[in-house]
């Protein structure tokens, strides 16, 4: 196997094998860049390192020594050589970038003959010594790993001695006793000489790259952006140049485009004199790089036309490293850089413009998930922060005000003005006043598809949930965190874009919706095939979806018509009563609320459809707990001043008690409430039909689509939809009009997924309601999964993503792929979407694309982003034409 390339023998394509790094060296000799010359040891060496249980692989020496006579060639300098010696840099490069992760060595090949060499022959014994001074630091730490410290104390102590500040003000006396005590330093830890032999630094070195790989923070980094572990690291020798060579010498790193704002304007630093981690260091302060315009006007304008080249090459922003040495300008790295989102949008935009791409390669660089930056308020970068506590980050933007434990304080304060914080263990459909009127909304309990979290990101407000370190104590009204203790009316910031909780009131910045943001949304529509329609439960919602670009509602609930202050008496009522009769007089006046609901909404969308799913939670949500019963009948029995009170309160604990269940969400909820109480689905399908009809003779186009949740037979959708239809038909004899309309089933049970063929004969469309369908196919409640266990599952590579919020594709995809089929089997045109929180997720939008899917609903705020997911998903995986 071959282990070792040469730059001018690799190129651009064998990033697998050369690494990122190694494979741009390579391509930028091709192209006739000043690069410095050398070699790149391949990722299969570093794997054979590993699994030859750490040693390096067989021939693996005598290769590199041949290609060092070749580079030795090219430079016309020998390695070890006492009269001109060659130096050469040892770096990591790995496959996918992991910036700052594994280490690297410079200026090797010193020892104390090389060093008199390279001072004699270069006539600057001041940078002889300061280059052996940074080499044996270098060496000691990363190959021998002695503590870095140990080596800026010996400097920070001859700076002190000498009465200077700067690194660059020590005299050469002071270098050379800098170099002495290190050794003996290294002598000390060791307990051997520093090495001499430079063959011997060079493949010390090598392994400890390889070694590199492994280290702590490299592991840590891919775990957190899921790189695989066994890709192993390619290293880079090659001929050093030296920036600090004098005033006529420096090093620097340049972005070819702003990557903050995008604009086209090389951004970057540089310093005179000094090596290149100087310049990252923070050492000395680094001068912005248009000034080298002035300093070296040659110099930068070479640079310029090199990183305009680059940028052609690459056709992307480039990150570009640069050294001078003695008026001579080296490239000594270049990589996409990385950027903000709002750069993002505007450099694919504009290179779109340039001619650079094409409009479907702009489609494909944006992360989809940057639009959600875009959108929402963001912490000011340049803030300082205090931060108390991480939850999960569930629904994105930041925003601050004093904290406040109860739903009806938030709306108080929230209408007077006041800017508040609603802090909950969780909320319930209870609390939503109180959400409506916060800034921000934080709870410590609950997951990714939690009552907060749904409710917030329809909302496209700030929440931070499941935050398990924030124990709430509504009693006390504070919370705490370890020890700190915050009170209700204290000042904090939440940042529901990383889920951090904030000390105090933190600035934050507006968005700024570009023109290259509505542009690049344009084309994503002119590209995908999915349709895209919104979760919205009110006429505003409605609205907001439509300027988002929706195509439609793919899910109404409707229990929250249920829930207003005003409308709970008469759903306790129908609750409560004993006959029939008794239920339908309680649910005359919800129904004309209803109906003006729906009216509402079909209005915000007319011409476009509009899907309602009839009531999905179980009653005794509607009424007060079980708890809160008891200790007030017990009090009223005791008081014994207010029988009739006390019977009222019985009555209802009563009437509590009987549909209290062990297990809501797999108890009498969703359709099973349609088949055992007709009277209430019959209320909603009235409502919805009668507006559809009034509607309709006003001149509107609707489109309703009715949605039965929670089935999981063919038998009852049947008995449902024969209900659809019957009252379908009375409302328009009634009104004397006609419109069309669906009827179908929400598929999120895994028997309704495997007998979707037969559920199919009934229902004439599906939806994936994949929150439930998670749900029910692992097994994990969803309310409580992400705030327990669900961490160490992810954590220990049980799971690879949380699956309330990435589609677990094995497992439920496996379900949602039965029921495409078998549904499709029965009714060839049936039309199929989700309506699941993964609606607005980009793997999942992927996924949904290439299932086969027609349509995917979201929250409104992730509209533009499963716009941009579905268009992607559109351009990776082409569909069949016709
Ligand atoms: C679902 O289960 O995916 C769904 C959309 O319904 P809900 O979240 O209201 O249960
Ligand atoms: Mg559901």
């Amino acid at each position: 196997m071959r282990y070792v390339y040469l730059f001018h023998e690799g190129n651009a394509r064998m990033k697998e094998l050369l690494g990122g790094k190694g494979a741009n060296l390579a391509e930028m000799t091709n192209i006739g860049l000043p690069v410095p010359c050398g070699m790149t040891i391949t990722t299969d060496a570093c794997r054979e390192y590993y699994n030859n249980g750490k040693k390096l692989p067989e021939g693996l020496v005598e290769e590199v020594t041949r290609n060092l006579k070749a580079i030795e060639a090219e430079a016309g300098k020998r390695f070890g050589d006492e009269d001109d010696p060659l130096l050469l840099s040892v770096r990591s490069g790995a496959v996918f970038s992991m910036p700052g992760m594994m280490d690297t060595i410079l200026n090797l090949g010193l020892n104390a003959a090389t060093f008199k060499a390279l001072a004699r022959h270069t006539g600057n014994m001041w940078f002889a010594c300061d280059t052996y001074r940074r080499f044996i630091q270098m060496f000691s730490d990363v190959v021998m790993e002695i503590p870095k410290d140990k080596f800026e104390h010996i400097l920070q102590e001859q700076k002190a001695a000498q009465g200077v500040t700067q690194d660059q003000e020590l005299s050469v006396e002071s270098l050379l006793a800098v170099i002495d005590k290190s050794k003996a330093l290294y002598r000390q830890e060791i307990e051997e000489d520093f090495p001499e032999d430079v063959t011997r630094q060079l493949f010390l070195s090598i392994e400890a790259v390889f070694r590199s790989w492994n280290n702590h923070r490299a592991i840590v980094y891919r775990n957190l952006n899921k790189i695989d572990h066994n890709l192993g690291t390619a290293v880079n020798i090659q001929a050093m140049v030296f920036g600090n060579m004098g005033e006529d010498s420096g090093s620097g790193v340049a972005f070819s485009r702003n990557p903050s704002t995008g604009e086209r304007k090389l951004y970057g630093e540089y310093l005179i004199n000094a090596q290149g981690e100087d310049v990252v260091a923070g050492v000395r302060t680094p001068r912005p790089i248009a000034e080298l315009g002035e300093d070296m006007p040659e110099i930068f304008e070479q640079f310029r036309s090199i990183a305009k080249k680059l940028e052609r090459h690459y056709r992307d922003m480039q990150d570009i490293e640069l050294t001078i040495e003695r008026g001579k300008l080296y490239i000594l790295q270049t990589r996409n850089g990385k950027r903000t989102a709002q750069a993002a949008l505007k450099i694919a935009h504009d290179m779109v413009g340039e001619g650079l791409i094409d409009k479907k390669e702009a489609l494909l660089r944006i992360d989809p998930e940057h639009l959600a930056h875009v959108l929402h308020r963001q912490i000011d970068s340049s803030a300082d922060l205090t931060v108390l506590a991480a939850g999960l980050a569930a629904s994105p933007g930041a925003a601050f005000g004093s904290v406040v434990f109860d739903a009806n304080e938030a709306e108080h304060l929230g209408r007077i003005g006041s800017k508040v914080i609603l802090v909950r263990v969780e909320t319930t459909p209870d609390d939503i006043h109180g959400i409506v009127q916060a800034q921000g909304i934080l709870t410590s309990r609950g997951g990714m598809t939690s009552h907060a979290a749904v409710v917030t990101r329809g909302m496209g407000k700030p929440c931070v949930c499941g935050c398990e370190a924030v124990k709430v104590d509504y009693e006390q009204q504070l919370f705490t965190v370890g020890s700190t203790v915050v009170r209700k009316g204290e000042l904090i910031s939440i940042d529901g874009t990383t889920g951090q909780v904030i000390l105090g009131a933190v600035p934050l910045k507006d968005p700024e919706l570009s023109k290259e943001y509505q542009t690049i949304l344009e084309w994503a529509d002119e590209v995908r095939t999915l349709q895209v329609r919104a979760n919205a439960d009110t006429p505003e919602d409605a609205e907001k979806s439509r300027k988002f670009g929706a195509q439609g509602i793919g899910l109404t609930r409707t229990e929250h018509m249920f829930m207003a202050q005003e409308r709970l008496p008469y759903v306790q009522r129908m609750i409560l009563a004993t006959t029939t009769e008794e239920r339908m007089g309680a649910l005359l006046p919800l129904r004309i609320m209803q109906e003006n609901d729906f009216y509402s909404i079909l209005k915000a969308m007319h011409d476009l459809p509009v899907c309602i799913r009839l009531l999905d939670p179980p009653l005794h949500e509607f009424l007060p707990s079980l708890e809160k019963l008891l200790v007030e009948t017990t009090e009223l029995r005791i008081r014994k001043d207010n029988p009739q009170l006390l019977e009222e309160k019985e009555r209802l604990l009563a009437q509590v008690v009987k549909l209290h269940e062990a297990n809501p969400m797999m108890g009498h909820r969703g359709c099973r409430l349609g088949i055992t109480y007709p009277e209430v689905y019959e209320m909603q399908m009235h409502a919805i039909f009668n507006a559809a009809s009034r509607l309709t003779r006003d001149g509107y186009t609707v489109l309703p689509e009715i949605e039965i949740p929670l089935t999981i037979s063919k038998a009852e959708m049947e008995i449902l939809k024969g209900r659809c239809d019957r009252i379908a038909r009375e409302c328009m004899e009634l009104h004397r009009v006609s419109f069309t309309y669906l009827c179908g089933s929400m598929i999120e049970l895994p028997r309704a997924a495997l007998l979707a063929g037969e559920i199919a004969e009934s229902a004439e469309f599906f939806s994936f309601g994949t929150n439930d369908l998670t749900q029910t196919c692992f097994g994990f409640s969803r309310d409580d999964a992400e705030g327990k266990f669900l961490p160490a599952y992810i954590h220990q590579h049980i799971l690879k993503d949380n699956p309330f919020a990435v589609l677990d594709r094995e497992g439920v995809g496996r379900l949602m792929r039965i029921a495409v089929e078998e549904g499709r089997k029965t009714r060839p045109d049936l039309m199929i979407g989700i309506c699941g929180e993964h609606g607005g997720d980009p793997s999942s939008v992927e996924f949904c694309h290439e299932i086969g899917l027609d349509l995917v609903s979201c929250s409104p705020y992730r509209i533009p982003i499963a716009r941009l997911a579905a268009a992607q998903a559109a351009l990776k995986h082409p569909r069949p034409v016709g």
